[in-house]
């Protein structure tokens, strides 16, 4: 161990884990705490939620990933505030750990914008627990309607979507060909064919940031397989088995939140003003302003393009800028100024289901089709955790598209990690059921 500076980052997700091994080499001790002991790669939950990949498909062991960097120890802890006068961050469990630099890198959590009922009714797609309960909750839906049809009357196969961003129309897509390729042949007494998902947007557009043809194509592509799309639509109430669309009622048991995220809680310990999405405002080389130990990157940081406008939450914002960070630090040692953060748009994509997909590629270059779905998969492979994890998901997607089948129909719940719980309940402490009653 190094008995240098102490460099103590928080969240081991996309940019935290990228900070931490960017400083492999430096002369710091690198503590990196995250309240999981292991990092999930968001991107693919929505694969987990729809059956078609395993929850440890999809995840890596913190200490599996680091375990040969001889300056760094992880901590397993959720930490609760931070006293950037004082230098020191406080866990959960009221340990209290000090630091010479702090990253900041937990993240977001979903934002209900204040829609009643969403806390309590909804599921959101933001973790490993959410994701396995949401796939179990669907499968039990499935089950209770076979033993007693009448529920189907009551929108017990009913999927409401509310968010038409990547989140969603990937959701949407995947759940449809779960429905007719899989359930269907699984539950030969029940009518699957009545199963509806219905996507919901706010805007006249999916996909807004997205060119116009990936929109339409989008669209098309949603529709002729089966996802009822709505635009323009607002959810404005959400109640245990009814989504309020203002005066139209939709009976449902499953309303997924793909609406929107809003920063982790711990922006708002910071004591400092905020900015949309409760992101916080950093300097040009993501320290904040008046505190340069203190370093935001990722989802919670309000990192900036030249004219102003926030940069995108996307996984490789926060690789980007926890590589920044890191050679920022090491300047720093070496008494060297510091240097501002350039993000490198590498491009968006989003898959629609079996060789469908759009992607939105660097100079101008746009797929969309079966082309943008080789993309999509080779790029989803190359980025997620772990030489096993990669080989196991090629496969499981290989003999999936070989045999339109999905092989995690487990009906097996997880129990919300405590975090999950407060998040939902608003509350400190507070203890959450362990499915939602519907
Ligand atoms: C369903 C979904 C699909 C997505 N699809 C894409 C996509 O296709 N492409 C793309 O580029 N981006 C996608 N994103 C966005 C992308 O995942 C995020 O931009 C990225 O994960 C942000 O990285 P981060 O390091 O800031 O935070 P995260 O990756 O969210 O990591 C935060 C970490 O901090 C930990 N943590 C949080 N609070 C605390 C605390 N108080 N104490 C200790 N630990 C804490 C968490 O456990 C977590 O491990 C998707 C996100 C979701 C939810």
């Amino acid at each position: 161990m190094s008995d240098g500076p102490r460099v103590v980052i928080i969240g081991a997700g996309f940019g935290g884990l990228e900070a931490a091994k960017a400083l492999a080499s430096a002369p710091v001790e690198v503590l990196l705490i995250d309240q999981h002991n292991y990092h999930t790669f968001q991107p693919l939950l929505y694969q987990v939620a729809s059956a078609a990949l395993t929850p440890e498909e999809i995840s890596h062991a913190v200490r599996g990933i680091l375990r040969r960097q001889r300056n760094l120890t992880f901590r397993l802890g959720k930490v609760v505030t931070i006293d950037k006068e004082a230098r020191f961050v406080t866990l959960e469990d009221g340990t209290g750990i000090g630091y010479d630099y702090l990253v900041l890198a937990p993240g977001t959590i979903y934002h209900d914008f204040g829609v009643p009922g969403v806390r309590e009714h909804a599921f959101f797609l933001k973790s490993l627990t959410e994701a396995v309960n949401l796939r179990s909750h669907l499968l039990a839906q499935f089950e209770a309607a076979s033993a007693d049809p009448a529920l189907l009357e009551q929108g017990a196969l009913t999927v409401v979507i509310a968010g038409g961003g990547p989140t969603g129309v990937e959701l949407a897509g995947a759940l449809v060909e779960l429905f007719s390729r899989v359930l269907t042949k699984d539950f030969k007494e029940l009518p699957v064919d009545r199963a509806r998902v219905v996507l919901l947007e706010l805007s006249p557009t999916l996909l807004s940031p997205y060119h116009p043809d990936s929109q339409a194509y989008t669209l098309k592509t949603l529709k002729q397989r089966g996802v009822e799309v709505r635009l323009n639509t607002t959810v404005t109430r959400v109640e245990a088995q009814r989504v309020h669309l203002g005066g139209e009622v939709i009976s449902t048991r499953t309303l997924i939140w793909a609406a929107g995220v809003r920063a982790s809680p711990l922006a708002e310990t910071l004591g400092l003003p905020l900015t949309r999405g409760a992101r916080v405002p950093v300097a040009a080389d993501l320290s904040l302003p008046d505190y340069p130990e203190l370093f935001v990157i990722g989802d919670m940081s309000a990192s900036q393009d030249a004219a102003g406008k926030l940069h995108p939450q996307v996984a490789q914002l926060a690789i980007q800028g926890g590589k920044h960070i890191a050679k920022q630090l090491r300047r720093r040692l070496r008494g060297q100024p510091g240097e501002a953060f350039r993000y490198r748009d590498l491009g968006s994509m989003a898959t629609i289901g079996r060789s469908a997909a759009v992607a939105e590629l660097p100079f101008g270059l746009r797929l969309k089709g079966l082309f943008a779905w080789l993309a999509w998969l080779f790029l989803h492979l190359l980025y997620l955790v772990g030489f096993r994890n990669r080989l196991t998901v090629l496969l499981s997607w290989a003999a999936e598209y070989l045999t339109y089948d999905r092989h995690t129909r487990l009906l097996a719940p997880m129990v919300p990690s405590p975090t999950e719980q407060q998040n939902r309940s608003g509350r400190l402490g507070a203890k959450a059921p362990f499915m939602k009653s519907r």
